[in-house]
């Protein structure tokens, strides 16, 4: 079938990758419509690698955020009919691990993940995925809008992880398209208050619009923070992958308060302040992806956070995905997340 995919590290074009053999019991096939383009999608695209995931064989399709239509049924499928709109949910664990079974399917070490190598991504022709792997997409939502259920959903389960409850106060680092989906995770559950913290004027000004507090990231935020909060706040979240966002999120909460990162940094080892740390004892989460959550990012869509359709802030054709990925990793012209559309 035809892919657009990294032919060479750093380069793409239209190829030939083998097809997909026919469904079977209980999988589908979705032809995407909509791919929106995430920060690792970057990673792999800049540096062939995230930490120790290696793109050994080139082509290599990405793209992991992605809704389309079913295409074709396997025997036994019921969730899903022929033509049917459909989100897709881009990790496929093992169901039989020790953290598949305790409910942590996120952190399945067998789990396959669309366009983590060696396993395609969603920029091709058609996808061949479980059925359970897929979920109807309301009418009042467009496929731009359901393919942000994938960066929605992790920020939902960092918020679930973290258990933000009602009047805590909340900083989050960083203010794209992670940042802003835990910003409406938290006030979901009822955060008292939300600031993000980023230096993108543009990204605060969609955070503002979406209801939140910003802060730029000079003068110092976390003295900032501490200002506004009373001596920091219950927790803070690193959403920006970046070494001073990952010194802050400890620097950020009050003492006994909590520290989540979700961001993925380029270097393997990053600094902490572990004496601020262990004085304050905080509690550190590690926030990987998301777990089962795209009936609840699809039900809240269609809802209380309806806003996250603005993320979308800006579309391409799949065969400009050179030139989206260019605007991405430079963060230009005020993107949040860019949408891949196919004809
Ligand atoms: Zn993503
Ligand atoms: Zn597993």
């Amino acid at each position: 079938m035809k892919a657009f995919a990294l032919v060479s590290p750093g380069n793409f074009g239209w190829t030939e990758i083998p097809d997909d053999p026919p469904p079977g019991p209980d999988e589908v096939v979705v032809r995407p419509t909509a791919c929106g383009i995430c920060a690792s999608d970057v990673h792999y695209w800049l540096h062939g690698r995230i930490g120790t995931q290696v793109i050994e064989n080139y082509p290599f399709v990405l793209g992991h955020e992605c809704a389309g239509v079913v295409v074709e049924l396997g025997e036994g499928v019921t969730n899903v009919t022929v033509g049917q709109r459909v989100a897709v949910e881009p990790a496929i664990p093992c169901g039989r691990c020790a953290p598949c079974t305790e409910g942590r399917q996120n952190i399945c070490p067998n789990v396959r993940f669309l366009a983590t190598p060696p396993y395609h991504g969603a920029l091709r022709q058609s996808i061949l995925i479980p059925a359970g792997n897929v979920e109807p997409i309301p009418e009042s939502v467009s496929f731009e809008t359901a393919a942000l259920c994938e960066p929605f959903g992790v920020g939902i389960h960092a918020a679930r992880l973290a258990d933000v409850s009602p009047d805590e106060t909340v900083a989050i680092f960083g203010a794209g398209a992670i940042g802003l989906s835990t910003a409406m995770a938290a006030r979901i559950r009822g955060a008292a208050r939300i600031i993000l913290v980023e230096p993108i004027k543009e990204r605060r000004s969609l955070a503002e619009a979406m209801g939140f507090e910003t802060i730029p990231i000079d003068p110092d935020p976390v003295e900032r923070i501490r200002q506004m909060t009373d001596g920091g706040v219950h927790t803070a979240f690193e959403a920006a992958g970046d070494l001073r966002a990952m010194s802050w999120v400890t620097a950020a909460p009050r003492l006994g308060g909590k520290s989540v990162i979700i961001g993925i940094p380029t270097e393997d080892t990053v600094p902490l302040d572990i004496h601020r740390v262990r004085r304050a004892e905080l509690t550190i989460y590690n926030s990987r992806r998301s777990n089962r959550t795209l009936p609840e990012a699809l039900h809240l869509l269609d809802g209380p956070a309806a806003d996250i359709a603005r993320m979308c802030t800006h579309r391409f054709p799949v065969s400009e995905a050179g030139r989206a990925f260019g605007t991405v990793s430079r963060r230009e012209d005020g993107v949040v997340r860019a949408m891949l559309m196919f004809d």
